[in-house]
């Protein structure tokens, strides 16, 4: 048989009716709308989706469920490609609620004048001021497309990443965006740890009504950082009803979270699966050219002239996230601007010595840590590693458990396995008491200190 005579459609239809039962309306019309059957080959059955992202997302999310009804129907396991056609429609993108189609009535008039800012949100914290780059192009796809809608297709979304990746920006500019663009549509921002002290308060001073009203009557609740709502049953309690408040009544939201939300310890499943229901897209760290572009941007903006080669330094050097980034920015631009001097290639690796050498960059070893820590208490790098536990050995262990953890990106899995194979609980334990410890043993976190300076001394000259 060539080919083209290979025509799995109506195991594919049928497939996609028994799915559109299964998931809910709003999933089926975000990731399924946007899908087409194209064509076959033996076994396998093409299909067009409108962007990579768009079938990565649909891979990770639904490619069994759908390989599964393929092979009930059909009787033989039929695997799918995708192919990627933007011209593929945009129904769910192109649905609009009645809401949004009541706010857009009363959008703004592109001729009138910027609103004075929000007074929550930070002005800078716009789309126009967020670069584009491969780590964050689905996240800020999905916030733009929010904020021209907000409501209607992505709702609830989360945004997830680690710390200074954008993750305020992106969630602030949905709330400037919807502010400058809509008039009648009440935007409430608040940080997780700032709900929940709302709602303590709230209780203490029997206003719990006030409270309601702040939340429930949002038409966009913007709320950051929610792995703060680890370990807060009752605050936790108070977020589901306010979300399915909202949530019934087609209000968008969006939250953001330094994790997966499968990640978040002690989170009731009612409202992990709430988090999960709607979008849930990932900020990567940025790759080399996204660094540079960020930092040419914030340059254009503060109108300084720094040197390509100097930026170029810092995009080699600080790697791991924006906020870094740009802090070490601002500190070449206060230098030049206080002491009256160009900023040179020499200028900037003096003055950004220590930031090069700043403990999440990588420069600092486990073997140094070890070494450091054992110098100090007058031991053997290999009494860290060793199986002793006598008390002499055991405590000086621990601080490197901990300073480990405090100095590198490793995890407690990987400590473990740098000192001496141990497990990721024992290093957890560790870290614990040596917390603890701090509390009540005010000349333990001098010491800590101390050895952390010693660490990246070390550091810098390996
Ligand atoms: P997070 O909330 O994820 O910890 P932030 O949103 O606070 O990170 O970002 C840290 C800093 O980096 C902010 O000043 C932000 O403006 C900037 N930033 C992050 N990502 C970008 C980007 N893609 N383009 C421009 N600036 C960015
Ligand atoms: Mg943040």
């Amino acid at each position: 048989m060539d080919a083209g005579s290979w025509d799995y459609s109506l195991f594919w239809n049928e497939a996609m009716k028994q799915v559109e039962e299964e998931v809910s309306e709003q999933e089926f019309a975000m990731w399924f709308n946007r899908m087409a059957y194209s064509h076959a080959a033996e076994s396998q059955i093409y299909v067009t989706v409108p962007s990579s992202f768009y079938r990565d997302q649909v891979k990770q999310r639904y490619l069994g469920l759908i390989e599964q009804k393929l092979q009930d129907l059909s009787g033989t396991s039929l695997s799918l490609e995708f192919d990627i056609n933007k011209s593929v429609s945009s129904a769910a993108a192109d649905q609009e609620s009645p809401k949004a189609r009541a706010a857009a009535t009363s959008k703004k008039e592109p001729e009138r004048r910027p609103k004075k800012p929000h007074p929550v949100l930070r002005e800078e914290y716009t789309f126009d001021n967020f670069v584009i780059g491969h780590n964050n192009s689905f996240a800020a796809n999905a916030a733009m497309a929010i904020s021209r809608n907000p409501g209607t297709g992505y709702n609830p979304c989360l945004i997830y990443g680690g710390v200074g990746l954008g993750k305020t920006h992106l969630v602030q500019s949905i709330g400037n965006s919807v502010y400058q663009e809509y008039d009648n549509l009440k935007i409430v921002y608040v940080t997780m740890e700032s709900f929940t002290n709302d709602f303590i308060q709230s209780i203490r001073e029997k206003k719990t009504q006030a409270f309601k009203n702040k939340y429930r009557y949002a038409d966009v609740l913007l709320i950051d950082d929610i792995h703060f709502l680890q370990k807060k049953p009752e605050t936790q309690e108070e977020l589901f009803h306010t979300f399915n408040a909202l949530y019934d009544s087609n209000k968008q939201m969006v939250f953001t979270c330094d994790r997966p939300v499968s990640e978040i310890r002690d989170l009731t499943d009612r409202l992990r699966s709430r988090f999960e229901r709607g979008l849930n897209v990932d900020l990567q760290p940025p790759s080399f050219e996204t660094r540079f572009a960020i930092l040419n941007k914030k340059i254009e903006r503060s109108a300084l002239s720094i040197p390509q080669e100097v930026i170029e330094l810092i995009c080699n050097n600080v790697t791991t996230n924006v906020r870094d980034l740009e802090a070490a920015l601002t500190k070449l631009i206060a230098y030049a601007d206080l002491v009256d001097k160009d900023i040179t290639l020499e200028v900037a690796k003096h003055q950004l010595k220590d930031f090069f050498a700043s403990p999440k960059q990588n420069n600092v070893t486990m073997d140094i840590i070890q070494r450091t820590v054992a110098d100090y208490f007058n031991l053997s790098s290999q009494d860290m590693k060793g199986k002793k536990r006598t008390k002499v050995i055991a405590f000086p262990r621990q601080i490197a458990m901990y300073i480990s953890r405090e100095m590198t990106e490793y995890s407690t899995t990987e400590v473990g396995l740098e000192f001496g194979g141990r497990d990721h609980t024992t290093v957890m334990h560790a870290c614990q008491r040596i917390e603890n410890r701090m509390r009540t043993d005010p000349t333990l976190e001098p010491t800590i200190q101390f050895l952390i300076r010693q660490i990246k001394e070390q550091s810098t000259k390996s």
